[in-house]
């Protein structure tokens, strides 16, 4: 799902058609759907655009920082060494930076299925998304920790745990 305002597409995969039946389609569309609803997109727009400024913003001090240069060696300042000076230091944080777009990004597939789930599609959710796992061959059931930092979606266990879970809520 890409796009703003009315210029908005989802993409199907022919793969998805292929291999789910209608109602697993329509319930994989209407986890699309949530995350237009929720506007997800565009969070996650104004968070790409934003990190940029601070990115710029940050080479911008390290740039012009007389005092790093200095502790670092260097009487002037040279462009070549403010690049790895700048390197260096933000390095580390962007590391903090993606692991907290990952969580972020997690919280909204979770949300996305949620929201097909109230439409009455949790069943065919699940269904549905566990043919897309078998087709993907990705890992079914990966240590939290390992996925929270590295994937930008949930693993399929931790999905199907919250589309159960919320059926327990509702009981
Ligand atoms: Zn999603």
């Amino acid at each position: 799902m890409y796009g703003f305002f009315k210029n908005k597409r989802i993409v199907l995969y022919d793969t998805l058609i292929q291999q789910c039946n209608e109602e697993e389609v329509v319930a994989i569309l209407g986890h699309e759907l949530g995350h237009w609803k929720l506007n997800h997109t565009m969070y996650t727009f104004a968070a790409v655009q934003i990190l940029t400024i601070l990115q710029f913003g940050g080479y911008t001090l390290v740039r012009n920082s007389k005092d790093l240069f200095q502790s670092f060696g260097f009487d002037s300042q040279p462009v070549l060494i403010g690049f790895i000076l700048f390197q260096h230091t933000v390095t580390p944080i962007q590391h903090f930076v993606s692991f907290g777009l990952n969580l972020v990004s997690r919280a909204f597939e979770f949300q996305a299925d949620a929201f097909a789930k109230k439409l009455g599609y949790g069943t065919p959710l699940r269904s549905g998304l566990v043919k897309l796992q078998e087709e993907n061959l990705s890992a079914m059931n990966t240590d939290p920790w390992y996925s929270a930092y590295h994937y930008s979606h949930p693993p399929l266990v931790e999905r199907l745990a919250a589309i159960d879970e919320s059926d327990k809520k509702a009981d």
